[in-house]
């Protein structure tokens, strides 16, 4: 060990934050710099590249600034990021072609469905990338980059242009250009990565016309990658620690076996299964991808994820349109203030529904309203609405893997409210643990980072610091569990 402290640097979507973690696991002390959304065009999401950069390493320079750390005082960095968003650039000048599409961006949609015509092409991407094909992922981003800036394909084709996503794009600055790379949960968002021989597809590279010069060298999420050299910054730390946003945070999470799980209740809801060194195809619509593994592992660990479009955003909605509430956290009194909602439920199918129902076209819905239902009604259901709807994403998992959730942990803004907790634990008839630090995001670079550089020993001295919060055992009768059940299929099936 040779500093006092391990730093996650966590690129989000709309944030960059440093966060300062000390050797008990303790997040002592974060720096948060947003940046700009720009929509050039409706449907379109695009950030500049370069301030990503300023904006994280703003972060990084006062954190250290205000604990007055040098180089000597971080004994590594480990790399977050939001995922598939995608940045090309000038490998010679260090400048990007473009702005980055970022991951919401729907501009490449056409190119997917024109491939997805045969299905031969779709079967073969499922296969090898354990993707659904969508312009969510960066392929079809590249591609149109290339298609669409002028003399960018000329230019890759003689391999001036490198492509990355975030954490390639900020390992590549921070190591002074020298390193071009990104980690393998990072590779298995760009629907170019074959998860299970682990390498870039070149049947795929060929479908998206994309030169393979430019694409980054993989290494596991634990491993060196290079080490600081950039203005203002402390030179010679070792970044060493890298994983897509939800990977890491399943890491952070101390789940590291199959069977382990966690869900992030934010303004969606990420649900990943551990699935071992097993790659399980989803038969529910759910996708496959590597999971984060330890130094050391010696097979491609794997995962299921699955996510719910609407969950925090639903209690959000409750506050901001219908003003049932002050605050989210209000919604907690108004439930617990009445023994159940009297029938009512919502589905909240705003923007469709997701896995395991794949029903786009429909649109949210309330039932079973009576006279005698109120604000504390709505709220309740809306709560038992995030709940049921990742139980039916947690039900089809088990079904996929062939594995039963023995306990769920939990982070994220709405994992606060300690009725849906409860509720949750109830419906899905399992242990939810709450851990004290919910920043799992950030823990899980840090971790990985700090287990590859030797500041911790292993993933047991991770899981005897992890401290709990909270547990919720389930304690509703299985028999009144099914039967809400059942009014939530119903519902669901009015709704489809
Ligand atoms: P994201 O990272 O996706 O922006 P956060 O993890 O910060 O989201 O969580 C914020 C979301 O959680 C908001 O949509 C908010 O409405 C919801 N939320 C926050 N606190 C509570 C609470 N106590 N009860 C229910 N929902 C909450």
């Amino acid at each position: 060990m040779t500093g006092k402290y391990v730093i996650a640097l966590d690129q989000g979507t709309t944030s960059s934050r440093s966060v300062l973690i000390d050797h008990e696991g303790r997040s002592v002390d974060s720096v948060q710099r947003s940046f700009e959304q720009i929509y050039p065009q409706p449907g379109w999401v695009e950030h500049n590249p370069q301030e990503i950069i300023f904006s994280q390493l703003g972060s990084l320079t006062d954190l250290l600034t205000s604990h007055a750390l040098d180089a000597h005082s971080i004994d590594s960095i480990g790399i977050t990021n939001q995922r598939e968003t995608t940045i090309v650039w000038d490998r010679e000048t260090g400048r990007p072609i473009a702005n980055a599409i970022v991951w919401q961006c729907r501009r490449t949609a056409p190119i997917i469905t024109e491939l997805c015509s045969d299905f031969a092409v779709c079967d073969r991407i499922e296969l090898t990338t354990g993707l659904h094909p969508d312009a969510y992922f960066s392929a079809s981003k590249i591609k149109w980059l290339l298609d669409n800036v002028d003399g960018a394909r000329k230019l890759a084709e003689e391999g001036h242009l490198l492509f990355g996503t975030v954490d390639c794009w900020l390992i590549w600055n921070l190591t002074g250009r020298k390193v071009h790379a990104t980690d393998v949960t990072n590779a298995s968002r760009t629907m170019l990565y074959d998860i299970r021989k682990g390498c870039w597809d070149a049947e795929l590279l060929e479908l998206f016309d994309i030169p393979a010069q430019m694409m980054p060298e993989v290494r596991p999420s634990a491993s060196c990658f290079g080490v600081t050299d950039y203005p203002n910054i402390p030179a010679g730390i070792p970044i060493c620690g890298v994983a897509g946003d939800q990977q890491s945070a399943l890491f952070g999470q101390c789940c590291f076996e199959a069977g382990q799980a966690k869900n992030t209740y934010g303004t969606g809801c990420f649900l990943l299964l551990h699935t071992g060194d097993t790659p399980v195809t989803s038969r529910n619509g759910l996708v496959t991808t590597i999971a984060a593994s330890a130094p050391g592992t010696a097979h491609t660990e794997y995962a299921l994820e699955g996510s719910v479009f609407m969950a925090g955003a639903l209690i959000q909605w409750l506050v901001d349109e219908l003003g049932i509430a002050q605050t989210a956290a209000e919604t907690q009194q108004l439930a617990e203030s009445i023994p159940d909602t009297s029938g009512v439920y919502i589905v909240p199918a705003f923007t469709g529904l997701g896995a395991p129902h794949w029903e786009p076209d429909a649109r949210g819905a309330i039932y079973g309203l009576t006279r005698g239902a109120g604000r504390a009604h709505i709220a309740r259901a809306a709560l038992e609405a995030l709940a049921y709807q990742v139980y039916d994403l947690a039900v089809a998992m088990q079904a996929d893997a062939g594995l039963k959730i023995r306990q769920l942990n939990v982070d994220g803004g709405a994992s606060a409210n300690d009725f849906l907790m409860q509720f949750q634990s109830d419906i899905l008839q399992t242990q939810i643990h709450r851990p004290v630090n919910i920043e799992s995001t950030a823990m899980g670079a840090a971790y990985l980072a700090g287990l590859t550089n030797g500041f911790w020993s292993g993933t047991e001295e991770l899981r005897a610091m992890r401290t709990t919060d909270s547990v919720f055992d389930p304690q509703m009768r299985p028999a009144y569990a099914n039967e809400l059940l059942r009014g939530w299929r119903e519902a669901v099936r009015r709704t489809c």
